[in-house]
């Protein structure tokens, strides 16, 4: 038999249409229980998820590949396609196969893209998905090279489409785009062809986002912006520092992934309420590797000292004792957006406070909140048109408890006394959404159903249709088993059933044995090894009856319900609004249950360049190591006095941990959070900047000392004087004398030139010698002391350099062999006293004898140890610590 070009089937013809139109994307195309993917999508996903490749026409050389997933578990299939970057589009039968005439009808309902999903089960609740766009304006900024001010820069937006939440900026250039690109971690990145090319604007870009896949799209014309935009409330931002054509590039940004996501989305309607703009400097500035290096959101990945690792571990993981999704969301973005004016800060620790101080009421609060769902995310779903009966029932009761957590609050606050600003839950809005609640309590069962198509969603009472037809199609039940009994009387067969199939509705079933009592008017329809079914017309009538009324029935309790669904989504804006408030009062009370369980406190936050902490803990490392087992340390920086610290010491003695923590605590002060000290004033820090550890990013494939020495460019070419920088171990990754004359001319740069707060920790003891030249240069150790030739670290941050530096010490701890740590002592003397290791007037060393005696007489340690002692600069902490040392040091 000859058989036509498979291409040239009417079923191949529909599939191709849709992919005419969609040739980047994969097509899910709906054929009864199984998704079905042809030609290209077939290999490409069935590589992805390894599925087996088959055709529908074996044997041909033109055979059309395939490879199919079972609807039910397509989900799963899916979100693996867009984690890999691959843009998924769903094609739905949209009629009863049995019920078509020809090919069924079939249309495009849902687009998936790495960006865009709204699919609950595949977002995490706690972190939003973000899809981005950037548009490039005219002008200089084009030019390699050109900095701030050269050109118009760049619009940014980014878009959560499962909340609506909409966000715009504008940066002056490459580098500012990619550090608030890597704050933001979209999913998905919407930029002009030209742009994203090797050679364009973005395509250095590509290699610095990790887990984010580049989309071309033509950015929205400002005419087409203004469009898109319209009706949305617009927030300016705090600091304005730039003009009307930089607004109009932000808000080109955010129209152009608001033009994106619609078209992802033609049954429902994305769920916006309002733009944000936001200007860079209103938060503080963090470095791309500050928030990898301070292990902000997640750990660093072992072995690789890059980003990757756990949110346990993370000053988030620490951080979040949030309840609710929409709660975890925001506080993710306070995190990477701590504020730098002092009176919003203020507000937010007034709010923190309040519950600190109230734990009967945060714990009802918090027990209140507990019962709320992601209200974000349902009015979400409810725009979109995508919500479930469940999930109104799920708003039903997160509504309920609203007006509970707004009285748990006021209760709260003494008698004439508001509760701080932020805690303050709207009063029209709690009635406009009491309205709602009203609405969706009277038409609700208690237990809605997962799916609208089966009925069971609306309550006895609420609709006259809904009551009869159910009536009928129960009352039809009660008269089916009437006419059971009654049956069984006529027939006197006393086994006799009524039941019910698909195939032929209502029957009798008599057993083979009493088949000779069967009444004259039965109509016998089938035959089975245990017995016959009859039909009677009774029955067929009453059938008739009970499913045309099921019919009705759930076509009106699905037509409530879409009515409901839009009830909803008319109150998105109310919604999100009241979303957002119970968002920042479950942050707060998280907070402040944090602060409370753990011992922070309030920090002083001023606009002076202070930095004070006492008794200053690492809210991380103090988990891990115990409680009570954490040595508090001070640290008090300043521009006009202390500018930069000076940490020498041993490895493994607390230094990376001690210059964190304060990088900790300084953010932690600016989100509005209290702080793990006893005391603490933190006067406002713009930007950090650090280059913590040896992270060598072998990830990258760059050298150690390459990044290090690119890191430390870029903090050099953006801290100002109110900067906080923290550097651990600059010029490590070189050689010993490149390493230390590197090292030497930063410190003194920052010292000379930005004058900002700046902790700088080295093993090269030499550099100590700066304080001498440089008035604003403080030498600081972490203490460790000898005991009988073993080390033991105090923990302790003290006053003075290091002398040494411990390493062989260490190095012995680590199980060198003795012989090489013999060797190294050897070694060592003969450098401290000017010799080269190999220098035949040095003394006679060789490698498996004893080490001869030094060739001067050791320093008097106790001496030399007064001599360091700068007793202006102690607190009694200190002072008690050095005693118990010099103690030690004198037995
Ligand atoms: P360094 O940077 O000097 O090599 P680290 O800061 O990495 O040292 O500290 C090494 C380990 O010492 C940490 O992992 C931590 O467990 C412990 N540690 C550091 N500081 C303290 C402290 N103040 N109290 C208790 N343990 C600490």
């Amino acid at each position: 038999m000859v058989r036509k070009n498979p291409a040239e089937t009417p079923l191949m013809r529909q599939f191709l249409e849709v992919k005419a139109d969609y040739p980047d994307a994969i097509v899910f195309f709906r054929m009864g229980d199984f998704y079905e993917m042809f030609f290209d999508d077939a290999l490409v996903a069935g590589r992805a998820l390894d599925l087996t490749i088959t055709s529908r026409d074996k044997g041909r050389d033109d055979a059309i590949p395939m490879a199919g997933v079972p609807h039910h578990a397509a989900r799963g299939y899916l979100m693996r396609l867009t984690d890999l970057g691959h843009k998924v589009v769903v094609v739905e039968q949209m009629e009863d196969p049995r019920q078509a005439r020809g090919l069924v009808k079939r249309e495009v309902v849902q687009i998936i893209t790495p960006g865009v999903v709204i699919d609950d089960d595949a977002l995490e609740p706690k972190r939003a998905r973000y899809l981005a766009a950037v548009v490039c304006g005219e002008g200089g900024s084009r030019k390699p090279g050109a900095g701030a001010g050269s050109g118009l820069g760049f619009g940014l937006a980014h878009l959560d489409a499962s909340t609506g939440e909409l966000r715009a900026t504008w940066v002056a250039n490459v580098e500012e785009l990619a550090r608030e690109l890597s704050r933001i971690a979209p999913r998905e990145l919407l930029a002009a062809e030209a742009d994203l090319a090797p050679d364009g604007e973005l395509g250095e870009l590509g290699r610095r986002l990790a887990g984010c896949v580049f989309t071309r799209a033509a950015p929205a014309a400002r005419a087409e912006a203004d469009e898109l935009l319209s009706g949305l409330a617009v927030d300016a931002p705090v600091v304005q520092e730039s003009g009307p054509a930089e607004r109009e590039l932000a808000e080109r940004a955010a129209a152009t992934c608001v033009a994106y996501a619609r078209a992802t989305q033609p049954a429902g309607v994305l769920p916006l309420a309002r733009l944000q703009l936001y200007g860079i400097r209103d938060a503080v500035v963090l470095d791309e590797t500050a928030i990898v290096n301070l292990e902000l959101t997640e750990t660093l990945l072992p072995g690789t000292g890059g980003p990757g690792g756990r949110r346990s571990g993370s000053l988030l993981g620490v951080l979040d004792q949030t309840v609710t999704a929409p709660g975890g969301r925001l506080l993710r973005r306070w995190l990477l957006y701590p504020l730098v004016d002092v009176a919003p800060i203020r507000r937010r620790q007034d709010a923190v406070e309040f519950f600190v101080e109230r734990q009967g009421v945060r714990e009802r609060v918090r027990r209140q909140l507990d019962e709320i769902h992601d209200l974000e995310r349902l009015a979400g779903r409810a725009s979109l048109g995508a919500a479930s009966p469940r999930d109104l029932g799920q708003l039903r009761a997160s509504l309920a408890r609203l007006p509970h957590l707004a009285a748990e609050i006021r209760a709260g606050a003494a008698p004439g006394f508001e509760p701080p600003d932020l805690l303050r839950i709207g009063g029209e809005l709690l009635d406009q959404l009491a309205e709602l609640h009203g609405e969706l309590a009277a038409a609700l069962v208690d237990e809605p159903p997962p799916i609208a198509t089966a009925g069971g969603i609306v309550r006895d009472g609420f609709c006259p249709v809904v009551d009869e037809n159910r009536r009928l199609a129960d009352g039809g039940r009660d008269a089916i088993l009437a006419i059971e009994a009654r049956e069984r009387e006529r027939s006197g067969i006393g086994s006799l059933k009524v039941k019910y199939n698909r195939v032929f509705g209502y029957y009798i079933e008599v057993t083979r044995s009493q088949l000779a009592r069967v009444p004259a008017d039965y109509v016998r329809k089938q035959t089975i090894a245990t017995g016959e079914r009859f039909v009677t017309p009774e029955l067929a009538e009453l059938e008739a009856k009970i499913l045309a009324a099921q019919e009705t029935l759930i076509g009106r309790e699905a037509e409530l319900f879409r009515g409901l669904v839009a009830q909803v989504a008319r109150r998105t804006g109310a919604l999100l609004a009241a979303a957002a408030q119970v968002a920042t009062v479950d942050v707060c009370a998280a907070l402040a249950d944090l602060a409370h369980r753990s011992d922070y406190v309030r920090p002083a936050v001023d606009d002076s360049e202070v930095l004070e902490i006492a008794e200053g803990r690492h809210p991380v490392v103090e988990r891990a190591v115990g409680a009570g087992e954490f040595v508090p340390n001070d640290c008090r920086a300043d521009p006009a006095g202390r500018q930069v610290l000076l940490l020498t010491g041993p490895n493994m003695a607390g230094k990376s941990t001690y210059m964190r923590q304060v990088a900790h605590i300084a953010i932690l002060a600016q989100i509005g959070s209290f702080v793990p000290a006893r005391a603490a004033r933190i006067g406002m820090v713009d930007r950090i900047f650090t280059r913590v550890g040896a992270a060598d990013n072998l990830a990258r494939g760059e050298s150690t000392f390459m990044v290090e020495m690119r890191e430390t460019a870029a903090i050099l070419a953006g801290a100002t004087r109110r900067s906080l920088v923290v550097l651990d171990e600059v010029g490590r990754g070189t050689s010993t004398f490149d390493g230390l004359s590197i090292a030497w001319a930063v410190a003194e740069y920052l010292h000379d030139v930005i004058g900002c707060r700046t902790l700088f920790a080295t093993h090269y003891h030499e550099l100590c010698a700066l304080a001498e030249s440089r008035p604003r240069v403080v030498n600081l150790q972490a203490a460790a002391r000898e005991v009988g030739g073993r080390i033991a670290f105090l923990r302790l941050i003290i006053p003075g350099g290091a002398s040494r530096s411990y390493g062989i010490e260490v190095a012995r701890l680590a199980g060198l062999p003795p012989a090489v740590l013999a060797r190294s002592r050897d070694v060592l003397a003969a450098l401290e006293n000017g010799h080269h290791p190999g220098d035949g007037d040095g003394p006679q060393l060789s490698l498996f004898t004893a080490p001869p005696p030094a060739a001067s007489p050791a320093p008097e340690p106790l001496a030399e140890r007064l001599r360091a002692i700068d007793p202006n600069t102690m607190t009694p902490l200190e002072a008690l610590a050095l005693l118990a040392e010099l103690r030690e040091l004198a037995r």
